[in-house]
């Protein structure tokens, strides 16, 4: 840790060159993001509108185009592109088996998304903690899954950092991997890309996201009965005349596939655009003092950086929406993301079916201590900007 060098809320608050106390604004440009849509299909888009169809009951033809590469882009036999990461995290459990009562080991490091589908399906959401270097899942759960039978593992690749989703997957005993890599598209573990070691592999296709379709999202696997399960419930739980389950429609759209299948071609260069950014932010931070998340010591894996995470120390806690405000008005425009147990909903839900106890009350704990004082610099913007965002924070703050 390098913490000593940081600043605490008062030295910052006494700081009369930001804005809040009269000081000129750090950044006076807007800053350009990049939503991943890509505008080079647009024309492509506007010939499926003219043809007066966009959407076709088990998927058009570029949906299915878009499967198909997209399976071969994962070096898996199938795929499924549904319309939104969501949809796709929900069918992915549904199509394991998961249901009432199942436990689903997952990790508090992941987006929210993760943990509604859990609930959606009325299972058991069995939280895993994070390790505070990486701000990933720690790699051996064992002691927090002890007792609970886990069924499922949904582990997130978070902020496009690389897990090492097999090893935890092995220390929680599950029987099926689920491996949310809605966030790390385009990042390699052991040589492999993210998501081609679950059972199921799940990709999001939205906003910002590398392989952007504006909204979408897709499943990867290999089992023909895990693509029966999943088609059937996203089409309203229809199979051959029959509704089989109380499905969704969550099929995905041609005008959507269409951009998915331009972004996809284009993965290698964005992700080593957002690589560049994150490289640069984060060289910029660390030279300053300030402790930034990494990818896990030892680990062969390329990460694919969505956002860098960084982590305030404890004289944060209780001050870092203040500092994100403050740090606004300077143009530092910075995100932050809680502790998924720590959701309001999620201790009476828990607790309502006998599911929380004193595991999950330290659990909660620990973890806010942790999410609390974590501030996000996104990786959407060009690497000079990034820079000029690093050097307005580590003035900032060391
Ligand atoms: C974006 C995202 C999803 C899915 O979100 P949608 O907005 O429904 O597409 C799932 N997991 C992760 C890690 C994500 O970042």
């Amino acid at each position: 840790m390098e913490e000593q060098q940081m600043r605490n809320p008062a030295q910052v608050q006494a700081d009369s060159s930001l804005v809040m106390n009269g000081g000129p604004r750090r950044i006076t440009h807007e800053l350009v993001e990049d939503t991943g849509i890509a505008v080079t299909a647009a024309d492509d888009v506007a010939d499926i509108v003219r043809t007066g169809r966009t959407v076709y009951w088990g998927g058009g033809p570029r949906s299915k185009r878009l499967e198909r590469e997209f399976a071969d882009h994962i070096g898996r036999s199938m795929a499924f592109f549904h319309n939104s990461g969501t949809a796709a995290l929900q069918t992915a459990l549904f199509a394991l088996g998961v249901t009432d009562g199942t436990p689903v080991a997952i990790t508090d490091s992941g987006f929210v998304a993760s943990l509604n589908v859990i609930q959606h399906l009325r299972a058991r959401p069995v939280f895993l903690p994070t390790a505070p270097e990486t701000l990933l899942c720690q790699e051996d759960v064992s002691d927090w899954v002890d007792g609970v039978d886990v069924h499922t593992a949904l582990l997130t690749h978070f902020f496009g950092n690389v897990l090492d989703a097999p090893a935890t997957f092995a220390s929680t005993g599950a029987e099926y991997l689920v491996e949310d890599a809605g966030q790390a598209h385009g990042a390699t573990l052991r040589g492999r890309p993210v998501g081609s070691f679950g059972d199921i592999g799940s990709f999001a296709g939205s906003h910002k996201k590398l392989v952007t379709s504006g909204q979408g999202g897709l499943n990867v696997y290999d089992d023909p009965t895990i693509d029966f399960r999943m088609r059937a419930y996203a089409h309203h739980g229809h199979s051959q005349g029959e509704n089989i389950y109380p499905g969704y429609n969550f099929r995905g759209g041609e005008m959507e596939a269409t951009l998915g299948l331009a972004a996809l071609a284009d993965l290698p260069t964005r992700v080593a655009a957002r690589n560049r950014t994150a490289a640069a932010i984060t060289e910029i931070l660390e030279k300053a003092g300030l402790t930034v998340a990494r990818t896990p010591a030892g680990l062969d894996c390329t990460p694919a950086w969505f956002d860098v995470p960084v982590l305030l120390d404890e004289s944060w806690l209780g001050h870092r929406d203040w500092l994100i405000d403050v740090l606004r008005q300077d143009g530092i425009e910075l995100w932050k993301y809680p502790a998924l147990i720590a959701l309001p909903w999620v201790k009476p839900y828990m607790a309502n079916h006998g599911w929380w106890g004193e595991r999950e009350e330290e659990l909660l704990r620990v973890e806010r201590r942790l999410w609390d004082r974590l501030v996000l610099i996104p990786t959407q913007i060009s690497a000079e900007d990034g820079r000029v965002v690093a050097e307005a924070l580590a003035e900032i703050l060391s």
